[in-house]
């Protein structure tokens, strides 16, 4: 049961969402960017901003946007648990009809609100934003996001869009879908996608950050991507099955030369083959290994049944601390 069901939803027309890790830099400007726009499209939304665990001064402007704008929520969460349980702490507070996901850093532009309401109006319950490009992010980011979003589009069970972020606008139904889903290992992107009813995207141009560094060093993304893919896939179990039938294959045909060999006398050749294949062996089983130890690990985390996340302090709805209930 998430957070949101036990208080009973206060309805808003419009929720946007947004997980912030030592983003004091960009806040004022999201602030006042994020107001105009909601402000076209309805005075019945609010701004949900969620603190996960920065060291900088970012919940100090938070608390004090919720002090000068009534529309601003402050949720600041225990410690840093990361983005993406960041975000989910946010999605299952807010209590808009439809519910907008943005990054704080201004890389996707929330002018395209407008756009996006239109499209949802005309019947689809997720529209999610598509990079056609990537304004001001390194060589490197831009090929292994690329490579990422190709391999797991290969890999998955789930049809998801590639080249696509978490920045999209949710319908209320999908909204509480997601949120009835408990999975610690949350990839919400894939999620949502698994959800299904009509998904609808909408092209635009990722521009650089206003302000700050990214969040996400090589480490975090890797740790990302193996979220994605076990979180969605079996696949790479299953290749061990399939490596066991090469090999045993290749083992077998092996087999037939060394009898062979013994039977024409002339057996005690080949330390080299016998090493190599000694050595391959061993490298694919602990890489086998490994994979089998990524999955246990995740189902020995999600056995816990720990919440997802702590808040601290809420400010703007009217209970005051809380832990997740999934
Ligand atoms: N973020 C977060 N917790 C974290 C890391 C990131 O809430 O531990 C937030 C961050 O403040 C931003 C969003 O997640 O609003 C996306 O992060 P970032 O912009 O660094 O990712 P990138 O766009 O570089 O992939
Ligand atoms: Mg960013």
């Amino acid at each position: 049961m998430n957070f949101q069901s036990i208080m009973g939803p206060p309805k808003l027309e419009l929720s946007v969402v947004i997980p912030c890790f030592n983003e004091s830099g960009n806040l004022l400007e999201l602030h006042r960017r994020l107001t105009d726009v909601c402000a076209a499209v309805t005075q019945d939304y609010e701004i949900l901003l969620v603190n996960d665990g920065s060291h900088d001064e970012t919940w100090d402007v938070i608390s004090r946007l919720h002090k000068i704008d009534p529309h601003v929520v402050a949720v600041n969460l225990s410690r840093n648990y990361g983005h993406q349980i960041a975000l989910s702490a946010g999605l299952s507070h807010c209590c808009g009809d439809r519910v907008l996901i943005i990054d704080a850093d201004l890389q996707d532009p929330p002018e395209l609100l407008s756009q996006m309401m239109k499209i949802m109006s005309a019947g689809a319950d997720v529209v999610y934003g598509v990079r056609t490009e990537r304004l001001g992010e390194s060589w490197f980011k831009r090929l292994t996001a690329s490579l990422f979003y190709r391999l797991l589009a290969k890999v998955v069970d789930v049809q998801i869009p590639v080249d696509t972020g978490d920045f999209r606008l949710i319908s209320r139904r999908a909204l509480d879908v997601l949120l009835s889903m408990p999975e610690h290992n949350r990839f919400i992107r894939g999620m949502v996608s698994w959800i299904g009813f009509r998904q609808v995207p909408i092209a635009y141009q990722r521009q650089p950050r206003f302000a700050g560094e990214t969040k996400y060093p090589l480490s975090r993304m890797l740790r990302f991507a193996a979220d994605a893919i076990t979180g969605f896939s079996t696949l790479p179990l299953r290749t061990a099955t399939y490596f066991g039938f090469v090999s045993g294959f290749f083992a077998f045909a092996s087999l037939i030369y060394t009898i062979g060999s013994w039977l024409m006398g002339n057996a005690i050749t080949g330390w080299t083959s016998l090493m190599s294949v000694v050595l391959l062996l061993g490298a694919a089983q602990l890489l086998v290994i490994g994979i089998v130890g990524e999955y246990l690990g995740r189902l020995y985390m999600e056995a816990k049944r720990r919440p997802l996340y702590v808040v601290q302090d809420l400010l703007g709805h009217e209970t005051n601390g809380s832990f997740s209930h999934f």
